[in-house]
């Protein structure tokens, strides 16, 4: 599937090492050689402003229709119609980043980006469905229905040292806090700037409607086919500028399977104290996409040993620090493969669920304390929930949709042991209450023990007719605990006490 980017990488490594003939342009030299992309300045773009300070990039690379994959079929129907909307109203048009990146590789984009050189009031005038949104990034969101192309300006430099006639205007639609994190970032230029100010090498690829290219402004081919994850520029600079790409190397390097380069790695687990930085929702976003898209354990397991789960998740870093393998190490284990495995089969899957897991333990032991300074079982659950999620919603906005859910399912965990008499019917009829039963057996996988019995006495109990179901609540002692299993613990231990 990949040959064409090998071939083409080959081709590559080709022209970068052999001298440019004398007279020929770099078009030239392609025209002759069908299987070399071309490299040049991006002619027939916006030309880049000299800047002080040279571009990070390499000569952009074109591939010309016959030396790529990506056909218009595998394209949103939407997202071409905005490119050639742009282009007919004379503008500069192309989908980029991971669209690109995901098409190349021969999976299917999540969505579609595009990125021009009309401003935003520029889109909103060509497309009636248009609306315009964003503070950090002004963007326009073209509507289809329920699917939004989302419609980028280039973004241009900083003002920085910068001193031509733009640094004015420049200063104030962007800013930076001290720690160089970049706040505001509404400064408009050309393609090369754009590609310059993306994330990774694999997310700076262009496509073009109008001659149907793919424009790499970065080696991103070279990296796909060596399958490897690498900031663009400084990574110490460009994770100050944006903490959120720590999230996005590891999301990209598991969803991909794809290495994060060594000196992407590196200051990964220096830096993450940055994510601190990041507003409370946003870090949500960023957290279901990590959490939700298939890959949950990879990187939950990466974002434990780069340290950046003490950032996000502090009462569960903790525990895991004090019991590597323990109880919660395997309930957050058993969520996280039972969701992957779930998104994997097209079932839905919700953040309230995995949040819930991930958070019980802490939940637990808090509830727990409280219980030993004297506070009801019920007042203390109570109180130790409202605690954990305070505590939690400090970094990551979870919606309260969502942690009602969690408080649902946590509450109905102690309701689940007490079965006498009605109760476990009254249980049965509660909307909550397979939410509550799924979440019992993932901690009876974690803890096993008496959690198991009372996860398969459920079970039984579910699928029961009425009568099978009495039965089934009069072996049960008074406190709701079943007779069987506690006859033969106190047989056993009377025996090995004879
Ligand atoms: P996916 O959609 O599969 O999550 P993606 O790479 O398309 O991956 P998006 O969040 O859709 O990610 O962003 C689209 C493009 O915008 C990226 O490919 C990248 O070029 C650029 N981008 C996104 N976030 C950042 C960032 N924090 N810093 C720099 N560039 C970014
Ligand atoms: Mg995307």
């Amino acid at each position: 599937m990949l040959d064409f980017l090998r071939r083409s990488v080959g081709a590559t490594k080709k022209v970068a090492k052999s001298k440019p003939q004398a007279g020929k342009t770099a078009s030239d030299n392609a025209a002759t050689d069908q299987a070399q992309p071309e490299r040049h300045k991006a002619s027939g773009h916006k030309a880049a402003r000299p800047k002080p300070g040279a571009s990070l990039l390499p000569a952009v690379q074109r591939l010309s229709r016959d030396q790529h994959n990506i056909s218009r079929k595998d394209i949103s129907p939407n997202a071409l119609k905005v490119l050639y909307r742009l282009n007919d109203a004379g503008f500069d048009a192309y989908l980029v980043g991971g669209c690109i990146r995901d098409l190349l590789l021969g999976l299917k984009p999540k969505d579609f980006d595009v990125v021009t050189n009309a401003e935003p009031e520029q889109v909103k005038q060509v497309f009636r469905n248009c609306r315009l949104i964003g503070r950090r990034f002004r963007l326009a969101h073209v509507v289809f229905g329920r699917e939004v192309i989302e419609v980028a300006t280039f973004r241009g430099h900083h003002s920085g040292s910068d001193d031509d006639e733009d640094t004015t205007p420049k200063a104030k639609t962007a800013s930076s806090s001290e720690q160089g994190q970049i706040l505001r970032d509404n400064v408009y230029g050309t393609i090369e700037e754009d590609a310059e100010r993306r994330d990774f090498t694999i997310n700076a690829l262009y496509y073009s409607v109008s001659d149907f290219s793919v424009y790499d402004f970065a080696n991103g081919l070279q990296a796909i086919a060596e399958r490897k994850i690498e900031l663009i520029g400084d990574p110490q600079t460009r994770y100050r500028e944006d903490p959120v790409r720590i999230l996005r190397a590891i999301r990209f390097a598991t969803k991909l399977n794809m290495q994060i380069a060594p000196a992407t790695a590196a200051p990964i687990t220096e830096l993450a104290v940055l994510l601190k930085n990041i507003p409370a929702p946003r870090l949500f976003d960023e957290l279901v996409k990590l959490l939700l898209a298939g890959k949950a354990f990879d990187n939950f397991m990466l974002m434990r040993d780069t340290r950046v789960l003490k950032q996000l998740l502090p009462q569960l870093d903790k525990l895991l620090k004090q019991e590597p393998e323990g109880k919660a190490f395997l309930l957050a284990t058993k969520a996280l493969q039972d969701t992957d495995a779930r998104v994997d089969a097209d079932k839905p899957v919700t953040p309230a669920f995995i949040f819930a897991a991930l958070l019980w333990y802490p939940v637990e032991r808090r509830s727990q304390a409280l219980v030993i300074d004297g506070l009801s079982e019920m007042d203390a659950m109570n109180i130790a929930m409202t605690e954990v999620l305070d505590d939690v919603q400090r970094t990551i906005a979870i919606p309260k949709r969502f942690t009602l859910s969690m408080r649902d399912i946590w509450a109905l965990q102690s309701r689940l042991t007490k079965r006498a008499g009605r109760r476990a019917f009254k249980l049965l009829e509660q909307p909550k209450f397979r939410g509550a039963f799924d979440f019992l057996q993932l901690r009876a996988q974690a803890e096993g023990g008496e959690l198991t019995e009372l996860a398969l006495w459920w079970e039984r109990f579910q699928f029961a007719d009425e009568a099978g179901r009495l039965q089934l609540i009069n072996q049960l002692g008074k406190d709701g605990i079943d007779k069987g299993p506690r006859r033969r613990r106190n047989y056993k231990r009377k025996r090995t006490a004879e």
